[in-house]
């Protein structure tokens, strides 16, 4: 059956609403195919506005992946602002894709890339819009299934209600068996209705399907035990890894943004998966072991891009891009290319030493040196080793002493508040380290406008890391030693004015902390701050704590929200993610925290032997690194 555009209903209300382009689709090497010639029909969604979910290179990757193939296609959609929301309400249109204005409850899957928790009350705004209903239970056959995927859903028990199923890891090649299984059921007519097809994807392996696992619970609240309530589904789902990222070069069509959006550039993923073992980084810890994309991918990636987008800065992306084997042979060989075009290059990598700032200069030559960026995460030499962030306060002077002296003014600074162990003199060693930049800035080059700005992030413990076990912070606790460190700047009257300092207060971390955390029963948590209105829940303007206090008191029983953030959990407590498979061996997680609280560092496995944290051999994966000792050549002129 034909599904008509709902464009000619949307576009009256368009003139009423913010930024009304958004809405409009059509972006260069966006896709509409014919929708009777696809057998599978997926919609993808980014659950945020259009200018920060249009450049996710997630979704992005599937949908160019998905429209590549005969017989599927997949369109985009976005979360609509409460302006047109409410329009929507009032004309009755139902959530809509941006390719083709089709309603996203005609297609076959509904899936949604969460690279954050706060993402969650969209997701109700857009099942509502659709004309989905919330609970999972509630749908029928006539229903699209609903799919969590990105790095949320490594534990995505507090959405456990609202989901059909789950994939962890790498989409690329889960994505096509995901569309394999529908087309068959769909071929033979159907057969079982949606529990057949939830079985045949829960079967696979490969795919999470909550409700086929039961949860109970012991008297005091904590989990007693997560099980399979059906057979052949299995007692753990596991991650899904790709081992040749040369196989997989997307985006090849980058999509050009029609609207103003927070990146606008064509990225390349030079290498997935980090081993440098920070414990605060769930990214870091899910997407193990370091696979790199080769050098003349790369090169050849950044040509096609380009031509296919017009862009005109092109950025190299992974976890800690100056560690790819490579780096210093694709800097230069990129940077030759594209002297004297327009075309620039950026390289969003922290990593703190001399070698960075090289790169730095390879990128920016000819252009301007304005800011350079270093994430040392913990103030003090101790809370480094906590963290197993391997720089000292000499390594990071070193190194913006040579920013300086290579004519960058203004380095940032990248920290952390709240982390496991840490004392107010942690934090007050922020100041400190930030005078000796400022310092070392002015000896170095016997200027006085150097600039060093602090950022502040609130510290989260996230499932699969070693911090998993971790006591939150308390917010007012964060805001306190925040507050003390603004004071100490401000009273500096040497560098004071030099150091800028930006940070957020402590309250969105904890619900932050609530999602990560969280188990199902926080879905009820979820679903009552959106019924109250929650919205946006990402934006400062949007968020609010007590609206979220409120209805975790009101809605949950026998636990609370301290529960769920504040308290140490101990080594046997089954976690809500237990079952879900992201490779790291449990008792080298626990280890890890231990070594933590003994401020013990472990290497990286890159360089150093293999310690065992359990990823490659329950993956059937290994680290894959170069270097090729192949160049960026022929060289093209452009
Ligand atoms: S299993 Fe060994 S080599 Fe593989 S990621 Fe873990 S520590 Fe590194």
């Amino acid at each position: 059956m034909s599904v008509e555009s709902l464009f000619p209903r949307l576009e009256p209300l368009l003139p009423a609403v913010q930024k009304p382009i958004q809405y409009v689709g059509g972006e260069l090497n966006s896709s509409v195919k014919d929708w009777d010639e696809a057998q599978v029909r997926w919609a993808l969604m980014y659950p945020d506005a259009y200018e920060v979910g249009q450049p996710n290179q997630g979704v992005q990757i599937l949908y160019e992946i998905l429209n590549e193939r005969e017989g599927v296609l997949a369109e985009r959609t976005y979360s609509v602002w409460p302006d047109l929301e409410a329009l929507m309400r009032e004309h009755g249109i139902p959530q809509f894709t941006v390719d083709a204005h089709r309603p996203v409850g005609a297609f076959d899957v509904f899936g949604i890339s969460f690279s954050t928790e706060l993402g969650y009350t969209n997701m109700l705004t857009a099942l509502d819009l659709a004309g989905i209903p919330l609970h999972a239970a509630d749908r029928t056959d006539d229903h699209p299934i609903v799919l969590a995927g990105g790095h949320a859903a490594f534990n995505p028990e507090p959405i456990a209600d609202f989901l059909d199923a789950a994939v962890l890891g790498d989409g690329e090649e889960i994505v096509l068996a995901i569309t394999e299984v529908i087309r068959e059921w769909k071929d033979e007519g159907r057969p079982g209705g949606r529990d057949e097809l939830l079985m045949r994807l829960a079967r696979s392996g490969g795919v999470y399907v909550p409700r086929f696992y039961d949860v109970t619970y012991l008297p005091d609240g904590r989990i007693q035990r997560v099980a399979p309530n059906r057979p052949g589904v299995p007692w753990r789902v596991a991650k899904h890894t790709v081992m040749d990222l040369d196989q997989w070069p997307y985006p090849k069509k980058p999509l050009v943004p029609l609207a103003e959006t927070v990146h606008e550039r064509f990225s390349v993923e030079i290498f997935r998966g980090c081993t440098r073992g920070c414990r605060f980084c769930q990214a870091g810890m899910i997407t193990r072991p370091v696979r790199e994309r080769s050098i003349t991918t790369i090169g050849s990636m950044v040509e096609t891009g380009l031509k296919e987008s017009g862009f005109q800065e092109v950025g190299l992306l992974s976890l800690s891009s100056a560690d790819h084997s490579e780096i210093g042979d694709i800097a230069k060989g990129l940077a030759d290319r594209y002297e004297g075009t327009n075309t620039s290059l950026s390289l969003p990598s922290t990593r703190v030493d001399a070698f960075n700032i090289t790169l730095a200069n390879e990128f920016s030559r000819g252009g301007r040196r304005s800011g350079l960026t270093f994430a040392p995460e913990g103030g003090s030499e101790r809370m480094r080793k906590v963290i197993n962030k391997m720089v000292s306060e000499d390594d990071l002077i070193r190194t913006v002493t040579t920013a300086y002296e290579n004519g960058w003014r203004q380095v940032k600074l990248y920290f952390m508040c709240g982390l496991p162990t840490e004392e107010d003199e942690d934090v007050l060693a922020i100041a400190d380290m930030a005078r000796r930049v400022i310092r070392a800035g002015r000896e170095a080059t016997g200027r006085r406008d150097i600039r060093c700005t602090v950022s502040i992030g609130g510290f989260v413990p996230k499932p699969h890391t070693p911090f998993q076990w971790a006591a939150q912070c308390d917010h007012e606790t964060v805001d306190r030693r925040l507050r003390a460190l603004k004071d100490t700047l401000r009273r500096d009257k040497e560098y004071g004015r030099a150091i800028g300092l930006r940070y957020h207060d402590g309250e969105p971390s904890i619900i932050e902390g609530l999602l990560s955390r969280g188990d199902r029963r926080v879905g009820k948590v979820i679903q009552a701050v959106w019924e109250d209105g929650g919205r946006f829940d990402g934006w400062s303007e949007f968020f609010s704590f007590a609206r979220w206090q409120s209805c975790a008191e009101k809605a949950l029983e026998g636990v609370d929200l301290d529960w769920y953030t504040v308290r140490e959990r101990d080594e046997v407590e089954v976690l809500p993610w237990d079952h879900l498979d992201a490779g790291l061996d449990r008792e080298w997680l626990w280890q890890d925290w231990q070594d933590a609280i003994d401020e013990t560092e472990v290497e990286d496995c890159r360089w150093t032997p293999c310690y065992d944290c359990g990823v490659c051999p329950t993956m059937d994966t290994e680290i894959q690194i170069g270097p090729t000792g192949k160049k960026l050549l022929p060289l093209t002129v452009v």
